[in-house]
C-alpha cells in the first residue's frame, strides 16, 4: 500500500496503557471472566467419567447452538484445520467445488481446497454485496452433468461485513435438483446470527471457538449430516489426523490425538452464558449492537467521509462491520492512532482490502459502553488524523441504544 500524500497521520509518544484494552476485533473477540476461570482446571485423564460428562454436555449444546441432531467432529484447530477437515472427509481428488465468491475468506478456502487438488469453480460476485442469487441459480441449473460435488458458502464474510442468505442455497439446489453437497462456514457468525443447520438443509458446517463463542482459538468442528456421512464413506482424499471414520472410533467420537480438556470446561461455561441470555436474545443485542455502529458510520460518512463497506443494507453483518475509508486516505493510520493513543483494538482490512478498510468486530461478550468506546476512539482518530468526516457518530449511536435498550 502507497502511502497517499494526504494522509496526514499523527504521531504520539509510546506510553504504557493504562486501563483496560477495549477489543473490538471480529475474532478473536473478548472471553467472558467467568469463561477464562472455568477454563483454568488441572490436568484429567480424557477418558475420566467425570470430563466426559462435561465433554458431552458442550456436545449436546454445540449441536443446540448449531440447529443439528446429526454428527460433530471436534479438532484441535483454528479454523483453518476444519475447512481442511470438511473437505479432505468429504471429496476425492479431481471433484469440483463450487465457490460462492464473498471476499479474503472465500478466496483462503479455495486456495485451501485447490493445494489439496480439488477443482474451484467460483460464483463471482462484488464484494461490497456478495452473490446475486439469480447468479448462483444460473450457475446450478447449466451444470447438467452435475460437475459440482458441494456448494460452498462463507455465510458471514468477515472481511467485508457482507452476510449471504445461506438459507436460501437449498432452495435453490431443490429447484433444479442438483445433487451437490452444501458447506457452509459459519466461523463468524455462529452464536452471533441466527443459524439453522438442520431447518435449512446444510450437510456440512464449519465452526471455530473464538468469535461467537467466546473461547480463546484453537478449537473448531465441522457438523456433519447424513448425506455428508455417505460422501464421507467415499471421499478418498487423503487425511489421517482429521479423518471422522478414525474419530468414530474414540469414545469422543472426535480427536484422533490428545483432547483438549479445558476446552470443554470453558465451553460448557460459554454455552450456559448463552443459553442462560438465550440465543434469540443473543441475536437480538447484536443486531441492537451492530446498528448502532452503522448508525455511527452513516454520520461519519457525511461530508466524504468514511462508508460502510456493505452496499446492501439487508446483508449486513450483525458482527462485523468493515468501514471504508476516503480515496487516498489509510484505514491502518486509523487502527495505529486508536491503538496507541486509546488502546482500542480493531481489525485491520484483509487481502486487497489491506489499507482501504478497518473493521469492528461486535460480537461476542460485548454491550453498548464497549462499542461506544471503540466508536468514540475511532471518531476521535479520524479528527486526529484529519480525514474529512461529519462528527456526531457516536452520538448516533447513542441516541440509537437509548431508543432501542
Ligand atoms: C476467522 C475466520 C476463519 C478462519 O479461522 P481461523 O481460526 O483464523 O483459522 C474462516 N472463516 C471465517 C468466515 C472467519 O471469520
Amino acid at each position: 500500500m502507497t502511502r497517499s500524500p494526504l494522509l496526514k497521520e499523527v504521531a504520539f509518544v509510546q506510553q504504557k496503557p493504562r486501563g483496560r484494552q477495549f477489543f473490538a476485533n471480529p475474532g478473536p473477540t473478548n472471553i467472558p471472566d467467568s469463561v477464562l476461570l472455568a477454563s483454568a482446571h488441572a490436568s484429567v485423564d480424557f477418558n475420566d467419567p467425570a470430563f466426559l460428562e462435561v465433554y458431552d454436555a458442550c456436545v449436546d449444546g454445540l449441536k443446540r447452538v448449531l440447529g443439528t441432531q446429526h454428527h460433530l467432529f471436534l479438532y484441535a484447530a483454528s479454523g483453518h484445520g476444519a475447512w481442511e477437515a470438511t473437505l479432505v472427509n468429504l471429496c476425492s481428488p479431481g471433484d469440483c467445488l463450487l465457490m460462492l465468491e464473498t471476499g479474503y475468506f472465500s478466496e483462503s478456502w479455495s486456495a485451501l481446497a485447490r493445494k489439496h487438488g480439488l477443482e474451484v469453480e467460483t460464483v463471482a460476485a462484488d464484494w461490497r454485496r456478495g452473490v446475486e442469487l439469480v447468479e448462483l441459480r444460473r450457475k446450478l441449473a447449466e451444470d447438467k452433468a452435475h460437475r459440482f460435488h458441494a456448494v460452498c458458502v462463507v455465510h458471514n464474510e468477515t472481511s467485508t461485513g457482507v452476510r449471504f442468505p445461506v438459507e436460501k442455497v437449498r432452495a435453490a439446489l431443490d429447484e433444479v435438483g442438483h445433487p451437490a453437497l452444501l458447506l457452509a462456514d459459519t466461523i463468524s457468525s455462529l452464536a452471533s446470527m441466527d443459524f439453522r443447520m438442520d431447518e435449512w438443509g446444510i450437510d456440512g458446517v464449519v465452526g471455530g471457538s473464538q468469535k461467537g463463542l467466546m473461547l480463546p482459538a484453537g478449537l473448531s468442528f465441522t457438523a456433519a449430516s447424513e448425506k455428508a456421512m455417505e460422501a464421507h464413506r467415499r471421499a478418498r482424499l487423503p487425511r489421517f489426523y482429521f479423518d471422522w471414520s478414525q474419530m468414530l472410533t474414540r469414545r469422543q467420537k472426535s480427536f484422533v490425538g490428545t483432547v483438549p480438556i479445558s476446552f470443554f470446561y470453558a465451553m460448557r461455561e460459554s454455552i450456559r452464558l448463552l443459553e442462560e441470555e438465550g440465543l434469540a436474545q443473543v441475536f437480538a443485542r447484536h443486531h441492537r449492537l451492530a446498528e448502532g455502529v452503522r448508525r455511527a458510520v452513516h454520520a461519519w460518512g457525511g461530508n466524504a467521509g468514511p462508508q460502510i463497506f456493505c452496499t446492501d443494507p439487508a446483508r449486513r453483518s450483525d458482527s462485523v462491520t468493515a468501514i471504508l475509508m476516503p480515496e487516498g486516505f489509510d484505514a491502518d493510520a486509523i487502527r495505529r492512532t486508536v491503538l496507541s493513543r486509546f488502546n482500542v483494538s480493531l481489525g485491520g482490512g484483509l487481502g486487497s482490502l489491506g489499507g482501504k478498510v478497518f473493521r469492528i468486530g461486535h460480537l461476542g461478550d460485548l454491550n453498548e459502553p464497549m462499542v461506544l468506546g471503540a466508536l468514540g476512539a475511532v471518531e476521535m482518530s479520524l479528527r486526529l488524523n484529519r480525514v474529512p468526516h461529519s462528527a456526531g457518530g457516536v452520538d448516533a449511536a447513542m441516541n440509537w441504544y437509548a431508543e432501542a435498550a
